[in-house]
This record gives structure tokens, sequence and C-alpha cells, in this order.
């Protein structure tokens, strides 16, 4: 079976906050290491923008939970297609807080000063997706090799 991409955009629900965005992150890390699907989800305080990928049957049934899930509304796909090669092989599942974007990557992407994936084209939602996992893994790196240099004796 192919492999397809899939990604969507909704808005956090009313009543439902960062401790559950932080539940979702954790359910989705384990659950979709052992479906084979690997992605990324950037939220902010309105907005969740996430992709998925992985064997067609395994991300079109977890689309169908997902979107009926009651922590968001208004989901809306913004792209679906057989892919080749996966952009997200090394995450089950990347977060990345919106506020933790640099407004450089939010300005190249010409959406304005805010995070609102709703502007974005599918070409955007990828290459946003991308971008930010990347500035997130080099952050991470750099506060490793810190704590490392720092643990030195
Ligand atoms: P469950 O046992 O159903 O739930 C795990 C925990 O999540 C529960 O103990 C509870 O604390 C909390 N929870 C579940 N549903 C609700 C609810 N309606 N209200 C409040 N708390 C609740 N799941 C994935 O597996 N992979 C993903 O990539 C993924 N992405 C998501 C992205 C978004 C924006 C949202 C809103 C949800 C996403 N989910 C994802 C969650 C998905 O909708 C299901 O809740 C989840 O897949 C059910 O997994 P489970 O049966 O293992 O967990």
């Amino acid at each position: 079976m192919g492999i397809v991409r899939l990604i969507y955009v909704s808005k956090l629900a009313v009543g439902f906050g960062p401790n559950d965005v932080l539940k979702i992150v954790d359910v989705s890390e384990k659950n979709n290491r052992e479906l084979g699907i690997t992605g990324a989800l950037c939220y902010g305080p309105r907005y969740f923008l996430q992709c998925l990928e992985g064997p067609r049957d395994a991300v079109n049934t977890l689309y169908n939970t997902i979107i009926r899930d009651e922590r968001h509304t208004d989901v809306t796909l913004l792209y679906y297609a057989d892919i080749e090669e996966r952009v997200f092989d090394e995450w089950a599942m990347a977060s990345v807080r919106a506020n933790d974007v640099t407004k450089q990557i939010i300005l190249r992407f010409g959406v304005g000063k805010q995070f609102d994936p709703y502007m974005f084209s599918a070409k955007q939602a990828v290459r946003f997706l991308s971008a930010v996992v990347e500035e997130r893994r080099r952050f991470l790196e750099s506060e490793k090799r810190e704590i490392d240099t720092a643990r030195q004796p």
C-alpha cells in the first residue's frame, strides 16, 4: 500500500487550553509510532495546523477520528495526496508552539504577523511546517550542547 500526506487546519474549541493540547501531543506521539504515521503539529492559542504522513488506511482512519474530536472545530482539509517519500520521517509527531516560531518564519510565508494557518496554501503549509520543525530541532540541539558543555568538569 502506498503512503499519503494529509494536511488540515482547525480551531481550538472553546473551553479547551494548553493542557488539553499537551495531552493531544502525548497521545499522538504514542499512537502514531504504533501506526507508522509521522508528521508535525503546529499550534497557537487559537489554531492547529497538522500534517500526517503514512500508510493510506492508517492516515484515513486517524483523520476520521481527529475530525470528530470535540477539542477542535472547523476542521478544514488543505491537502491529501499520494507521496513518494515522507518529509517528517524522523518524527512520530513533531510539535511546535506557534509562540516559539520566530517572526522571521511567520513573515517568510507571507501570512501576516500572527500564526493563522487558514491563510496557507497546501504548499505553504508543508514548507512552513518543515521550517518550524527544523528551527525547533536546531534550538533543541544547541540547548543540549550548552548543557553538555556546562556539565564538563
Ligand atoms: P483516548 O484514550 O481516547 O484518549 C487519551 C486521553 O486524551 C484521554 O485520557 C483524555 O485525557 C484525552 N481526551 C480524549 N478525548 C478527549 C476529549 N474529547 N476531551 C477531552 N480530553 C480528551 N491522535 C492521534 O493518535 N494522533 C494524532 O496525530 C492526533 N492528532 C490530533 C490533532 C488534534 C488537533 C486533535 C484535536 C486531536 C488529535 N488526536 C490525535 C487525538 C484524536 O482525536 C483521539 O483523541 C486519539 O487518537 C484517541 O486516542 P486513544 O484512543 O489512544 O486515546
